[in-house]
């Protein structure tokens, strides 16, 4: 695989910057997502790297090549679409030589073969690609785009048209796959858990920019922006100012309550800010708590909505009493049977100050 940098990229459709002064440099051998919601410019961005778009201004270099002008069949690339076009009157063997044979490629056969052996699919070789479910089409496809090993493979979500359990088999696979032949991987989605359980590092975008880059564990723990802690799942924000900050913990007063996050995770330790606290990291209580230091409490509160999700429930709790506290998502373990609480259960609401 060969590292991709795109360098101050905008791209202006009449009227409309799809693409903001993107940076973005991707290392050699790496699986990485590009990850947002629909819009933001995602598959713009790939056809710029593919080349079947020119940007307005900036660079697109591929293993140290500057790219920017070159055609696309000539650039180091190929791209796996969510359709996946195959030719239907052809084999599956044919349909992944095919690119081979037109350029005149040695052992066009051989190669064919060992990129069906890769995605498993050496066994159905002879068939057509009417006679294969959607996830073996999306095989095929792929082992047609790794054939001829380009350095860089681009892949434009991909699973979409897969239902949910096949599309978690194949994000397992596909990195498995990634894995073995050391390609790079450029793939976009708009689903997180798919960009989170794949990828070595994820970047969020939002209208054309990127808005944090990191593991999926960085970017989970530590959203920069709203955006990003809701975009990765779900948390909740509460906003106040600071009342103090000292170098371990910064308290920040929300509507009343003393709310203590550790200074080295604030990016703000003045002002009006916003805390994030993820649903899984909060407990509820039915007792009002005593109060601890290095513990956070809201309450009391009246659970408002329940829904049972097996290993979890999700609680959401209002705060009749405090009207200026936002109503607050709670997710809980079931460890014991019987064990949920019924809306209009009076709780308060707890978390240690590390989360
Ligand atoms: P995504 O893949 O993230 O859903 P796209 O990259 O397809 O988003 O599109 C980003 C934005 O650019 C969208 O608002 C889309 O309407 C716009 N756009 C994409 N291609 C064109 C085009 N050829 N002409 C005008 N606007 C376009
Ligand atoms: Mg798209």
């Amino acid at each position: 695989g060969a590292d991709l940098e795109l360098r101050q990229i905008t791209k202006t459709f009449p009227g409309f910057t799809a693409i903001d002064q993107l940076d973005l440099t991707i290392p050699a051998g790496s699986f990485f997502a590009l990850l947002g919601p629909s819009g933001c410019g995602k598959t713009t961005t790939l056809r710029l790297v593919a080349g079947l778009e020119e940007p307005t201004s900036g660079r697109v270099v591929i293993g140290g090549r500057d790219v920017t002008t070159t055609k696309p069949h000539e650039r180091p690339v190929n791209t796996v679409f969510q359709s996946y076009a195959l030719f239907p009157h052809m084999t599956v063997q044919g349909n992944v030589e095919f690119g081979l044979r037109r350029r005149g490629a040695k052992d066009a056969a051989g190669r064919a073969a060992e990129a069906l052996r890769l995605v498993q699919l050496d066994h159905l070789a002879a068939r057509r690609p009417s006679q294969l479910s959607g996830g073996q089409q999306q095989r095929v496809a792929l082992a047609r785009a790794i054939v001829n090993r380009p350095a860089l493979l681009l892949l434009d979500e991909p699973l979409g048209a897969l239902d949910l359990k096949l599309r978690r088999e194949m994000q397992l696979e596909l990195k498995a796959i990634q894995a073995e032949v050391g390609l790079t991987f450029l793939h976009v989605t708009h689903d997180q858990e798919e960009a989170m359980t794949m990828a070595d590092t994820v970047a969020v975008m939002n209208h054309g920019r990127i808005e944090q880059m990191g593991s999926p564990q960085e970017l989970y723990e530590l959203p920069r922006t709203a955006f990003v802690a809701n975009f990765l799942g779900q948390s909740n924000l509460l906003t106040g100012d600071v009342v103090s900050s000292s170098d371990d913990a910064t308290v920040v007063d929300v509507a009343g309550s003393r709310i203590a996050v550790p200074t080295a995770r604030a990016q703000r330790t003045s002002g009006t800010v916003t805390v994030g606290v993820r649903p899984e990291k909060l407990l509820l209580v039915t007792d009002e708590p005593k109060a601890k230091t290095g513990v956070n409490v809201i309450g009391p509160g009246r659970i408002t909505d329940t829904s049972f999700a097996g290993v979890s429930t999700q609680y959401v709790v209002e705060f009749p009493e405090n009207p200026a506290l936002p109503a607050v998502t709670v997710f809980a373990q079931n460890l014991v049977f019987g064990s949920t609480l019924n809306p209009g259960a009076e709780v308060w609401v707890t978390w240690s100050a590390d989360h």
